[in-house]
């Protein structure tokens, strides 16, 4: 096995919430306990409706928000401990939408070049030739230095976003929805060439996503997050092919919907999902399961080793519950 990279132990978030004039504040676990390895050259997903926390998640990892418990550790070395800038050289974000995260004012020389400029690692004699050298891997043609951001298309927006990204070396890239923000057209394009650069770099990814499209095509391991834990994780194939969680069997059967762009469609559950800072008792999952039983509406699952997968779902100790739903 590969060396874990970055390694997610135990950790929680907590945000206090107010409730109103004269109610308050109440605590919402926006990330509740989470372990998660990540191993060199791994595609890790994050997969899961808008408020499991995935995003919350991501920003722990990048060291943009310190974790209420739990450690955190890249190659070993607990980013608390670790200088921001030491973490950026390693760990880069792409973030969904190139429009706003370009500064419309710069040109795209400058806006690739301001990385070099804030590690200051480098000759500044290099750096022109260092950003047309990485216009030309993300498929930017170098004549476009001088131009700015609101001249090119999202597709190439994106690339300079990945340029930026990479222009330091670093060997882990957080994608959040990489390419939710894109045309149909753009997307299969963009996320080939981040294949291609993980191959040509020897790049680790966690991608945050909602279109499991996405995540069938590009990752090697998918972990499911639902309200704040990870419920089922496992190897991309075996995921897709036998979806263990029922959770996880209902989003997959929510992406036979035919619109691409409507992310995580209706998953068909009955119940709503529920209010982070009121969670359900017991498995948080038991108001829209169809399998839940008893000892599911007090027992909150833990995440287990089964045979090809990591799973939180008492239906792993008690299958005959699944089958008498049958
Ligand atoms: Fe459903 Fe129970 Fe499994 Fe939760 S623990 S997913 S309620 S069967």
């Amino acid at each position: 096995m590969n060396k874990t990279v970055v390694q997610v132990s135990g950790v929680t978030r907590t945000f206090m919430v107010s409730q109103g004039f004269l109610r308050g504040k109440k605590p919402l676990h926006a990330v509740n306990g989470i372990d998660l390895a990540i191993n060199q050259g791994d595609v890790v997903a994050l997969v899961g409706e808008s408020g499991c926390g995935k995003t919350t998640l991501a920003k722990m990892i990048l060291g943009l928000l310190p974790p209420t418990s739990g450690t955190i550790k890249i190659d070993g070395q607990p980013i608390d401990q670790m200088k921001r800038l030491d973490i950026a050289r390693n760990l880069q974000p792409i973030f969904q939408d190139p429009y706003s995260s370009l500064n419309p004012r710069k040109s795209i020389g400058s806006i690739i070049t301001l990385p070099l400029k804030v590690q200051k690692d480098s000759n500044p004699e290099t750096w022109r030739q260092r950003v047309e050298e990485m216009m030309e891997i993300v498929g930017l043609p170098a004549r476009l230095y001088n131009n700015y951001p609101n001249q090119l298309s999202g597709g190439q927006r994106q690339r300079i976003a990945i340029a930026r990204a990479l222009i330091n070396n670093p060997r882990i890239v957080i994608c959040d929805e990489p390419t939710s923000a894109l045309d149909v057209s753009v997307q299969s394009q963009i996320l080939n060439l981040l294949q291609e650069l993980r191959q040509k770099l020897g790049l680790t990814y966690l991608i945050i996503s909602h279109n499991l499209a996405v995540v069938e095509h590009i990752a090697t391991k998918v972990a499911v997050m639902y309200l704040g834990h990870i419920v089922e994780e496992a190897a991309t194939e075996t995921l897709f092919a036998s979806p263990g969680h029922p959770y996880t069997q209902a989003l997959l059967q929510s992406v036979l919907t035919p619109d691409p762009d409507l992310g995580i469609p209706d998953t068909h559950l009955g119940a709503a999902y529920p209010n982070p800072i009121d969670p359900p008792s017991g498995c948080t999952f038991h108001p829209r399961c169809q399998f839940a039983f008893e000892t599911c509406r007090h027992d909150l699952p833990q995440l287990k080793q089964a045979k090809d997968r990591k799973i939180a779902c008492h239906l792993s100790d008690n299958p005959n519950h699944r089958n008498s739903h049958k």
